[in-house]
């Protein structure tokens, strides 16, 4: 069943004055319910735009959204509602941690959706082990104590308190190291393994949506330009680069050592992938 379903959605921004722009095209979309999406697409693609209609905070010029079956840009529809299903986790969500310790930062949605004493605890215990962190040690702290990637996996405890159906995160990995980045994407995968939910990952890295994602959705100038599984979406490299993206490096390795002459299967996407096929090339060598 879908989740999500986007209907001729156009959204033009200033419309009517010079600085008018479509950036969004007649999209339409449907995503299933547990599905884990990511979203690419070069800067200005569109992608932010996107997401902030999926929880009302940008109304469509034209078109609909449905969420759970529900028309969100009907009128009468309370954000309050909409944000229970939706939760976003906005770029560098880091800075807009803003309470005395984590424990209260977390709390801060479950408290407004009306949740107290013992249930909100227990809620606020759980979306903070979710993303990998010690309750019992961390609890009392101020966020800002945290380290970087720390601070965000707080942020993104935040949301999941409100127990969303859908959780979009954008660019969760923005400006981490590698080890930071990994840590990350590895808790974003447990809390989809775990919680069954439906995921929506906008993403610069063609790395990280290789490892974690089912579908792949290239946004280009305001419209889908691709829509698939990340090996089928990485098969179309020619046309990626067009759109100012690319493919994991580990695909463009294997696909350059093809060239030379490997006979080797040139369609890996992940690191773990590409060993395997060296290995099995490299046994084919010595038999
Ligand atoms: P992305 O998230 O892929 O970088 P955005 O959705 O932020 O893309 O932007 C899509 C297009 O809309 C860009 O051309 C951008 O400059 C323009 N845009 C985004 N936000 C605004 C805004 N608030 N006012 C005017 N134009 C905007």
């Amino acid at each position: 069943m879908a989740i999500v379903e986007i209907k001729n959605l156009t959204h033009i921004y200033g419309r009517g004055s010079v600085f008018e722009k479509a950036a969004l095209k007649n999209i339409n979309l449907s995503i299933e319910k547990g599905e884990f999406v990511s979203i690419i697409g070069h800067t200005g693609s569109g992608k932010s735009t996107l997401i902030q209609h999926l929880n009302g905070l940008i109304k469509p010029t034209e078109g609909n959204v449905l969420i759970d079956s529900v028309d969100i840009t009907k009128k009468g529809i309370m954000l309050r509602d909409i944000r229970k299903e939706v939760g976003l986790v906005f770029q560098y969500p880091e800075y807009q941690l803003f309470e005395e310790t984590i424990e209260k930062d977390v709390a801060f949605g479950p408290i407004n959706q009306g949740l107290s004493g013992e249930e909100l605890k227990e809620r606020v215990r759980d979306a903070i082990e979710s993303v990998g962190l010690d309750y019992e040690e961390l609890k009392d702290k101020s966020p800002f104590e945290l380290s970087g990637g720390q601070k965000r996996r707080v942020a993104i405890a935040g949301v999941i308190a409100m127990e969303p159906k859908i959780l979009i995160l954008d660019e969760p990995t923005a400006g981490l190291d590698p080890a930071g980045r990994d840590e990350i994407l590895g808790e974003i995968k447990n809390i989809y393994d775990k919680k069954k939910i439906t995921i929506i990952l906008v993403s610069h890295s063609m790395e990280d949506v290789a490892k974690i994602a089912n579908r792949l959705i290239v946004m280009n100038e305001g419209e889908i330009l691709m829509d698939g599984s990340p090996r089928e979406v990485f098969k179309r490299e020619d046309e990626l680069v067009k759109a100012g993206l690319g493919v994991p490096q580990i695909t463009s390795f294997m696909r350059a050592l093809k060239r030379k002459g490997a006979d080797i299967n040139d369609d890996c996407i992940t690191v773990e992938e590409a060993k395997v096929e060296i290995e099995k090339y490299l046994r084919g060598r010595n038999a």
